[in-house]
Parts: structure tokens; C-alpha cells; sequence
């Protein structure tokens, strides 16, 4: 799935459902953004699950990266470790995370981005976190890199 592509085509959706325009060719566009059904079907749960775990908004946006590890581990929903966070981007390695959990050391491989679950997982939290539009995308999958975790990145845009 091709995140960033579908969240400009939403964009646009949007602005053109509020000019009256029509939208119709850009739904092909979404769903080509789309890809891999299952993979956003992952996603989506994920999200959706994210956004259900009673997380509070920050008062502070540099408190996100230590919240969302206290949230991660409170759910024990893998081991995390943080590895770049400005205001816009959070990149971090997951490991021990559902998604994998069983597959790892078994010499399965897979291509792309497997852990589509805990992307949106990931983007839920952080959404509720910020109160600002998220999305996430696993970079580097331990089935594909055969490194003992997975890498992710959450992007954070300004809801406007
Ligand atoms: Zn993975």
C-alpha cells in the first residue's frame, strides 16, 4: 500500500467533495494507492484497534515517543525501541510483535510490508496521541531483512 500516495488522493477528495467538484476518477486512483487488499485490511484493523485503546492526548508533542513505548509495553504489544522522533516523523524497531511472532526463525521470508496490522496499529496510537493525522508504514520487515526486528515509520500531518 502506498501510504503516502493515498493520503494526497484523500486530500484531494476531500477539498473536491467541498468544491462541489465530482471525485469519481479518484476513487480508481485510492484504490490503487490501495495495493494489497489484505494489507490494508491489516491496517484498518490495527488502526481501528489503535484508536481503541484509551489513549489521552499530550500536552506536550515531545512527550509522544515515551508514551507511545509506556502504551506499547502496557499492551504488551511487542518490544520497542525509538529510533529518530522530530514533530513529523517517528521511526522506531518493533520486535516480539504479533504479526511475526510465529513466523520468525522458521525460515519464512516475505516481501514488503508484512506487519501492516501494527503499522496501523502504530498510526491509531499515535493519531490519539497528537490529535493529529497519522500514518505509518513498516520500512524494513524482519521476514524480508532477516534482522531480529521490524522497522517502522509514523508520519504525523497537520489536520486541517
Ligand atoms: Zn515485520
Amino acid at each position: 500500500m502506498d501510504r503516502q500516495l493515498l493520503s494526497k488522493i484523500l486530500a484531494q477528495m476531500r477539498k473536491n467533495l467541498k468544491d462541489g467538484k465530482s471525485i469519481g476518477d479518484m476513487k480508481v486512483g485510492a484504490l490503487l494507492a490501495l495495493g494489497h487488499q489484505l494489507e490494508a485490511i491489516f491496517y484498518y484493523l490495527g488502526h481501528e484497534l489503535g484508536t481503541t485503546l484509551k489513549v489521552k492526548q499530550v500536552k506536550d508533542i515531545n512527550q509522544i515517543p515515551n508514551e507511545l513505548k509506556d502504551i506499547i509495553s502496557q499492551f504488551n504489544l511487542g518490544e520497542v525501541e525509538i529510533t529518530e522522533a522530530t514533530q513529523e516523523v517517528i521511526q522506531l524497531k518493533m520486535k516480539d510483535h504479533s504479526s511475526i511472532k510465529d513466523l520468525v526463525k522458521k525460515g519464512i521470508k516475505a516481501t514488503g510490508s508484512f506487519c501492516s496490522f501494527e503499522a496501523g496499529l502504530l498510526a491509531g496510537i499515535v493519531e490519539k496521541l497528537s490529535d493529529q493525522h497519522c500514518f505509518a508504514q513498516e520500512v524494513g520487515c524482519s521476514l524480508q531483512t532477516g534482522q531480529n526486528f521490524c522497522e517502522f515509520m509514523v508520519v504525523l500531518t497537520q489536520k486541517d
